[in-house]
């Protein structure tokens, strides 16, 4: 049988290294970086190496659709197939800056939701039976969720939304930035928070499809929050270290085999929280 493998995507520094850290601990298999840039990722190996832990790197770029094809060719071909898969990889705009909300609307939805879902396009398909997905979103996109017109809540709440339609949703956002008319629209005044609230109704519609497609496989996939955390997106003043933050994705990334829940949901905590 081939080894059993874990990928962890944007973990060169942050909570996605501190998860490739807990993975490398604790997972019966190849760990690997994964950054988009090779000589950060490389650095980032060295630093667990000198840890005494031993990760593997490829490079990923999820904003680069060749990068994701070659990085998901490599893993079926070497591994058969992915049993971890850590979506971390995100972006936000510092809260002071001046680019117009528009173009942050438009980049930070690129990262955080359309390429995520590249990933998981591409990445699916080669989850191995009783894999493991997490999407690491946000309690942002919980409280934008509560600030959205009612009529955008229900959609997102509901059960039968489409990833089509959900994709819909999230480019309609940022075309309406464009012509400010996004508060008309219903949406709150925050890119990162619609990019995140956009990702765990993904991973809710994708939880959804896997349990009818592939009712025997025992894949679970989740979105959750690592809490506030002390990295270079939010700043030293947050209560948490990488460490502290890479506790629930991957809790969520080693759930026992034969187990059947979580799925679906949208985790804080080791906890299930309400949508
Ligand atoms: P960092 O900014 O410290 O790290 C982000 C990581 O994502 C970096 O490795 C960065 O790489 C990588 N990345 C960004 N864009 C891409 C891309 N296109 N392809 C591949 N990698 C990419 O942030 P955090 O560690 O704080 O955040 C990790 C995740 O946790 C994010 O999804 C974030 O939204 C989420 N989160 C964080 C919270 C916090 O308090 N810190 C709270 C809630 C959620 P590079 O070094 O090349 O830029």
């Amino acid at each position: 049988m081939a080894n059993r493998v874990a990928v962890v995507t944007g973990s060169n520094k942050g909570i996605g290294l501190a998860i490739v850290r807990a993975l490398c601990q604790q997972f019966p298999g190849d760990v690997y970086v994964t950054a988009r840039d090779v000589g950060r990722g490389q650095e980032a190996v060295a630093s667990l190496v000198s840890e005494g832990l031993k990760p593997k790197f490829h490079q990923l770029d999820i904003n680069d659709l060749n990068s994701i094809t070659t990085a998901a060719d490599y893993f079926k071909e070497k591994y058969g197939g992915v049993d971890v898969l850590v979506n971390n990889a995100g972006i936000a705009f510092k809260v002071a800056d001046t680019t117009p909300f528009a173009v942050q609307a438009e980049v930070t939805l690129k990262t955080n939701f359309f390429a995520t879902r590249d990933m998981l396009t591409h990445f699916l398909p080669i989850i191995k039976a009783g894999g493991r997905v997490v999407n690491v979103s946000s309690f942002v996109g919980s409280r934008t969720l509560n600030q959205c017109s009612l009529a955008l809540q229900q959609r997102f709440r509901s059960e039968d939304i489409t990833e089509d339609e959900l994709v819909g949703l999230m480019q309609q956002f940022v075309d309406e930035t464009k012509k400010e008319q996004h508060k008309q629209g219903g949406w709150p005044e925050t890119a990162y928070g619609v990019s995140k609230m956009g990702l765990t109704t993904l991973s809710m519609i994708l939880a959804r499809r896997l349990s009818k497609e592939r009712p025997n496989d025992g894949i679970l996939l989740n979105a959750c929050c690592p809490g506030w955390v002390r990295t270079d997106m939010a700043g030293p003043k947050a209560p948490k270290s990488p460490d502290e933050g890479a506790v629930t994705p991957a809790y969520l990334a080693l759930m026992p085999p034969g187990a059947t829940e979580p799925h679906g949901k949208f985790v804080s905590e080791k906890e299930v929280q309400s949508w």
